[in-house]
């Protein structure tokens, strides 16, 4: 009999033994730090992710734990331009290997290019991918193109001239094309 895995309680050792692996999804309301970032918006987004164990000998009978995981969901941040939503799509694969203890997995993560996490026989995925989302949002969110046009609330009117000409790929267009023809 093949055994049953819970995502939120994850028994490592057992999970990369079997090669394991967890295929689902899970609304964004389930995601109380996200749905903070979101202001609430987007709880019936879903979220989907991928999981899976694998167990590699490292010589005189070790093995490590490693976890692949990829995610994939749509969030629904505040544009810095606009003050509006804008929906964010985040998407990532990422490997994680589990040592014995906190000071190892510290010692290790420094100069690992995977991450370093403490083995757990309870391990919670979705709380690795909650963190892991909140690690890697955007710092200024942004529209491509800002549905509203943009009022800009500025005294300095080289600063509003500046501004617009970021927000209007054309004029770079238009200026490399000018630069181009000297
Ligand atoms: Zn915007």
């Amino acid at each position: 009999m093949t055994q049953e895995f819970d995502a939120r309680r994850l028994n490592l050792n057992a999970f990369a033994r079997d090669g394991a692996q967890l295929v689902g999804h899970e609304r964004l309301s389930h995601f109380q730090r996200l749905m903070d970032e979101a202001h609430g918006l987007g709880g019936e987004n879903v979220l989907q992710f991928t999981v899976r164990g694998d167990s590699r000998p490292i010589g005189s009978g070790t093995e490590q734990v490693w976890l692949q995981l990829a995610v994939e969901v749509v969030l629904p941040l505040t544009c810095q331009r606009c003050l509006a939503p804008v929906e964010i799509p985040v998407t990532f694969t990422r490997a994680f290997r589990f040592v014995a203890s906190e000071e190892q997995a510290a010692a290790e993560d420094e100069e690992s290019e995977e991450d370093v996490l403490v083995l757990s026989p309870s391990f919670n995925v979705m709380e690795l991918i909650e963190d892991e989302i909140l690690m890697g949002l955007p710092i200024a969110p942004m529209h491509g193109s800002c549905p509203e046009p943009v009022k800009l609330q500025v005294a300095d009117p080289d600063f509003a001239d500046e501004a617009e000409e970021a927000a209007n790929p054309f004029a770079v267009l238009l200026q490399l094309k000018k630069n181009g023809m000297r």
